[in-house]
């Protein structure tokens, strides 16, 4: 995980919002990426494992328990399943997806810095949330 600077303004993320993926293309022991900025012309972002179902408040669907190796006090949170992107297999959805991010965000950070778009924040019960997912939730 790259040492990143929040970027200096928040673009904004058309294509997350409208993803439509079904909770049920993860499944526990799936390796995926949330995707948080761009590191020298390549998306970077929090790989984790998914461990169980589990209710994501700030949509009010179902999500999924993630585990971060690097998250600290934080290992454990909960994510929308548009906000995930899989590793561990080669899968077309998630590739289409990642794709997108790509040629959206790449092209707009060309420092060689690591940059967090400031796309993704966690609530204090350890929610995951995207910024157009938290102005109408709890946070
Ligand atoms: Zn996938």
């Amino acid at each position: 995980m790259p040492d990143a600077i929040r970027a200096a303004f928040i673009p904004a993320d058309a294509i997350t919002p409208d993803r439509d993926i079904a909770h049920g293309h993860f499944a526990p022991g799936d390796r995926i990426v949330v995707i948080k900025g761009v590191d020298d012309g390549i998306l970077w972002g929090d790989a984790m494992t998914v461990v169980t179902p589990s209710w994501h408040t700030p949509t009010n669907e179902d999500g999924w328990r993630l585990r971060n190796p690097d998250g600290g006090a934080r290992s454990f949170v909960t994510g929308h399943p548009r906000y995930l992107v899989h590793l561990s297999t080669r899968c077309p959805d998630c590739l289409i997806y990642q794709r997108a991010l790509q040629d959206y965000l790449v092209p707009r950070f060309t420092d060689s810095k690591p940059v967090d778009v400031g796309w993704y924040s966690i609530t204090e019960l350890n929610q995951l949330v995207h910024v157009a997912d938290g102005r109408a939730g709890s946070r």
